[in-house]
């Protein structure tokens, strides 16, 4: 199953992504953390996207799409994938039909997850990540076992440069300038659902269950 999740930076993509991993066995497709792997290894790509990225800008499309044009062909997509923060433009989405046609694959479903943008704002705020692992909590919405530490490794949570507010008011412009025409360009060629992102984590998880059965 290829799996599309659409929502506004922070609405609960990559928590429910991971949820969906486990349910689906299938791997998660984040540009959002491939980038953070480049920026983290200073490849060129990396040093790159940093400028954008911590400006809450986007990186442009055809880094975007050269960096995709491999993943997908990867073996652990031979089942599915979820799609997690990609594509963001309709530039990115025509891309993306067209590796899709060379693939002779179809996004079976996308998963709009809605959220307003005061909440957002708040969401991200309290937001910490595990940069190694991407793992991501929130000091009041799902904190970590110890405070400012990784459940699993003990390591230091860190805040990212892009949760700070004014650059999240900002993401959320260009989101709904960008990325949310998607929802209307998708509507001809699959099945697009909507979920209320503001219910709790599991909520939205028992919601994208109902829709999958
Ligand atoms: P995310 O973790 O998905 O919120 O992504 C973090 C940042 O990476 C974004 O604010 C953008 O600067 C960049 N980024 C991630 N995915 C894309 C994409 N598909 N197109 C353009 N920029 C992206």
């Amino acid at each position: 199953m290829k799996i599309l999740l659409l929502g506004p930076p922070g609405g609960g993509k990559g928590t429910q992504a991971k949820y969906l991993i486990n349910r689906l066995n299938i791997p998660q497709i984040s540009t959002g953390d491939m980038l953070r792997e480049h920026v983290n290894n200073k490849t060129d790509l990396g040093l790159k996207a940093k400028e954008y990225m911590s400006a809450g800008a986007l990186v442009p499309d055809e880094v975007i799409l050269g960096m995709m044009k491999g993943r997908l062909v990867d073996k652990d997509c031979n089942n599915g994938y979820i799609l997690d923060g990609f594509p963001r433009t309709i530039p990115q989405a025509e891309g993306l039909d067209l590796l899709l046609e060379e693939l002779d694959q179809k996004i079976d479903l996308i998963i709009v997850i809605k959220v307003k943008d005061d909440n957002i704002v708040e969401r991200m705020g309290g937001r910490r990540v595990h940069p190694s692992s991407g793992r991501i909590y929130h000091i009041k919405y799902n904190p970590p076992k110890n405070e400012g530490k990784d459940d699993q490794t003990g390591e230091e949570l860190i805040i990212r440069d892009d949760d700070q507010e004014n650059t999240v008011r900002k993401r959320l412009e260009i989101y709904h300038k960008e990325t949310s025409p998607l929802i209307e360009y998708y509507k001809s060629r699959s099945r697009v659902c909507h979920i209320d992102g503001e219910q709790s984590i599991d909520q939205v998880s028992q919601s994208i269950d109902k829709i999958l059965s």
